[in-house]
């Protein structure tokens, strides 16, 4: 039975969570302190298909008004009823993205986060779930007055007070809102309501609307198709919804007449009509969207001219420059990474750390060919001549059992053939299990992940180590603090390019985690007899967080209990994969300085 209330009571609820609660057709919640006309609203909408790349298009357009000195927030607006991406299957979804704050997320965050360079956190993402439940669970405290509870107004006031509030929170001068899916689904069909009645109850200059397009070229007739588009941005109209800017997604640059056809039926002049048609890298979409001058187009329709700082703006614009330029630059140095995974089933469970090498690479000058190796395919004993023609292998994360002794292969062999190994979270545990059993010796030691009655559980499931942190049984998410050891392969890489902080024993950095086991303490003193280091643990504990061999042992052999790839950003490379992709270049090509390439890596201040 819900709790009952007192008329007042609720009605102080309900004024304090910013709802009107006289009996009115206006249901417009507005949060304590939200000052109509200070922030403005981006929305990003898709017609004809999904996967168009509404978060490439609203995070490049972001980052321009990033540049330009304006504090942004993005958020995506899901429509799936999954309260988050936990329980989603990479495999069909795409990778789970962990913010800072422990949310998993999809992978259009890390989008968001690479491009604009900005941590998120869980307010910054809502699926329907999260609204319905809201809605729900006030409705059973008794939270509507008595009011029947319906789709519109309340479900679509919920949507509109968490983008004030967001917007409140984290002090947005223009939020950017992505809304999941396609215009017409039924899932998404209450955000783009709400988002209709947010414009309406803004006022003028305050919400602008984008619609993404597809124009189709079937080989057969040689020409571009501009029927798909119109009836898609049509079907946007009848929502009640006029688009102010259009976007069209196309292979090749879309031609004058289809921009033409698109902005006559859909009453948006040609200037405001973009052809993003595919390009080499979506790092080249910013600049062509400034060339076009979308950049102005969005500032006096949201009248934000005067909020602008050129001095951030071009300091900012020359960063991206260069990194654009390095981007495309040829790049002299071939090398190959293999990762243990299956590519074409998998392609974007691995999105992080794809892109975290390609960050890198462009840094560095390697032009890298990436291969993916199914270990589910290949047998142990094939493992070595599989491996033979990488500079680099990285062991990625991953749940269970399948494949993983092919992985314990890929690792004794970087070890014994000093080949640049990276392990991420299960490739860091791996590389426990594999160093415990061929160089400590114990020939049965395993993950209790995989083998619940082993006589050596070097990695196993420690609830009791987790309740330090108050996670109970749970998994452990998202960012913690790392203490690195001094004068170790993890310290050099992480000092001076990554923003640390001093401890008494040596210095901390911040990384992000998502795993269930981790290396049993009992064992930590018998693998560092062995030679091997943790060279990053838990501030207080004895929970082991990076592990490597020693320097005159082995030119790179590192591994995270966390997730590296989720903190690399063009402009602010990752650490462990600059190491890796140096050392595989240093592995292609003996010849190479890696010192020097090591000391170039002033990116982070210079970029
Ligand atoms: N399966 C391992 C664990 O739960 C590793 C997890 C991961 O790689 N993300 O600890």
């Amino acid at each position: 039975m819900p709790t009952k209330q007192t008329n007042q009571d609720t009605q102080d609820l309900l004024t304090k969570a910013g709802h009107q609660t006289q009996d009115s057709e206006f249901f417009n919640p507005i949060p304590e302190g939200y000052i109509k006309g200070r922030h403005k609203y981006v929305v990003v909408l898709g017609t004809v298909i999904s996967g168009l790349g509404k978060g490439i298009f609203s995070s490049s357009l972001a980052k321009l008004l990033k540049d330009k000195g304006l504090s942004i927030a993005p958020i995506k607006m899901e429509g799936y009823l999954n309260i988050d991406s936990g329980t989603l299957n990479p495999y069909r979804h795409g990778e789970v993205f962990v913010l800072d704050d422990g949310l998993e997320t999809d992978m259009d965050l890390g989008t968001y986060e690479r491009i604009l360079d900005q941590n998120l956190t869980r307010d910054n993402y809502t699926t329907s779930g999260q609204i319905y439940r809201t809605v729900l669970d006030r409705e059973r405290s008794g939270g509507y007055l008595g009011r029947d509870v319906q789709m519109i107004p309340h479900v679509t006031g919920e949507v509109k007070y968490r983008l004030r509030e967001l917007a409140l929170k984290q002090r947005a001068d223009v939020i950017f809102i992505e809304v999941g899916g396609t215009v017409g689904d039924y899932e998404n069909s209450f955000y783009i309501e709400a988002l209709r009645e947010l414009a309406f109850e803004e006022g003028e200059k305050a919400v602008s609307f984008v619609a993404l397009t597809y124009v189709i070229e079937p080989p057969a007739l040689g020409e571009q198709k501009s029927k798909a588009a119109q009836l898609g941005l049509k079907k946007l109209m009848e929502a009640g919804i006029q688009p102010d800017i259009i976007a069209v997604r196309a292979q090749k640059p879309v031609e004058a007449s289809a921009c033409q056809k698109i902005a006559m039926f859909s009453n948006v002049p040609i200037k405001r009509v973009f052809s993003m048609h595919d390009r080499d890298s979506i790092y080249s979409i910013p600049d062509a969207m400034r060339e076009s001058g979308l950049d102005s187009q969005i500032l006096t329709m949201l009248n934000l001219h005067d909020r602008v700082n050129v001095v951030h703006e071009d300091e900012a614009r020359i960063s991206w420059r260069n990194y654009i330029k390095k981007l495309n630059s040829k790049r002299p140095h071939k090398i190959k990474i293999g990762i243990t995974g299956k590519y074409a089933a998998l392609r974007d469970a691995y999105a992080s750390i794809d892109k975290a090498i390609e960050h890198c690479a462009t840094h560095l000058g390697a032009d890298i060919e990436l291969d993916w190796l199914d270990t589910t395919q290949i047998a142990p004993d094939d493992i070595p001549a599989a491996l033979k023609k990488f500079d680099g292998i990285v062991v990625p994360g991953g749940f269970g059992h399948r494949g993983t002794e092919s992985k314990i292969a890929c690792i004794k062999y970087c070890r014994e053939n000093k080949v640049p190994y990276l392990g991420i979270c299960l490739g860091f545990q791996m590389a426990v299990v594999e160093f415990a059993r061929n160089v400590c010796n114990l020939k049965d030691a395993a993950s209790t992940e995989f083998d619940q009655k082993t006589a050596a559980p070097v990695i196993d499931f420690l609830p009791e180590q987790k309740q330090i942190e108050g996670l109970g049984g749970n998994m452990r998410l998202g960012g913690k603090d790392v203490l690195v050891k001094p004068q170790t392969l993890a310290a050099k890489l992480y000092d001076d390019h990554y923003t640390s902080k001093p401890h008494a024993d040596g210095f901390t950095i911040r990384e992000r985690f998502r795993h269930r086991y981790e290396v049993d303490p009992n064992f930590i003193e018998k693998l560092e007899s062995n030679g091997l280091i943790f060279s990053g643990r838990h501030p207080e504990q004895p929970i082991m967080q990076i592990l490597e061999l020693p320097k005159d042992t082995h030119p790179y052999f590192i591994g995270a209990q966390f997730h590296p790839e989720l903190t690399s950003r063009p402009l602010n490379p990752q650490p462990m994969f600059l190491g890796l992709v140096a050392a595989a270049m240093k592995h292609a090509n003996p010849d190479i300085d890696t010192e020097a390439l090591l000391n170039s890596w002033d990116i982070r201040s210079k970029a």
